[in-house]
């Protein structure tokens, strides 16, 4: 099904992608610094609506409150958003979070976020590498940086082009499948 072997051409490339190793540096570095739009936002709570394609499981609620992320919400959003071919979660970075409310904020919708792919486990990674030259084996998938999604109320063009407009990340635009990728890597743009 090419939902779930498709790659993002940006993680295809590696030099535009940040490798695992410096996403561990740039965390420890930053710590869970939330995006720089946001972060002016002031006080306040962020609120995400996520439910996952292939389990249907979801998240609805606030994860950032009084300055700071909610560990236990976050925890949460890890377990719907993990590898669903290995069962395994990993610790997501919760900026890609905060590109997915400043983009719903700027195109004023408050539907559930349907999710095709988040966290890849290196071993799913690698069998799609196998199957395919497509597919990098390094991917910010991988990274809990990424999320392949889709807004039942918007069409993927135009959260493409108001993510890109907002430079959040990465921004992949997957138009006859209808999903957009968001990541919290360096600003750069696909379709
Ligand atoms: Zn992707």
């Amino acid at each position: 099904m090419r939902l779930f072997h498709h790659d993002c051409p940006a993680c295809a490339a590696g030099e535009t992608c940040v490798p695992v190793s410096r996403r561990v540096m740039l965390g420890a570095a930053f710590g869970l610094l939330s995006a720089p739009a946001l972060a002016q936002s002031g006080g306040g709570a962020r609120s995400i609506g996520i439910r996952r394609a292939q389990t249907g499981e979801a998240f609805r609620g606030v994860y950032w409150r009084d300055g700071r992320y909610d560990r236990e919400a976050l925890r949460r959003l890890d377990e719907v958003l993990r590898d669903p071919h290995l069962d395994e979660p990993t610790p997501m970075d919760p900026r890609v979070f905060d590109i997915l409310v400043q983009v719903q904020r700027r195109l004023g919708s408050d539907e559930t976020w349907n999710v095709i792919s988040a966290y890849r486990a290196p071993e799913s990674n690698a069998a799609r590498a196998r199957e395919s030259r497509r597919v990098s084996r390094v991917s910010l998938h991988m990274s809990g940086m990424a999320l392949d999604c889709r807004l039942p109320d918007r069409d993927a063009m135009g959260i493409a082009r108001v993510a890109a407009e907002m430079q959040t990340g990465g921004v992949g635009l997957y138009r006859r499948d209808g999903f957009v990728h968001l990541d919290c890597g360096p600003a750069r743009r696909w379709s």
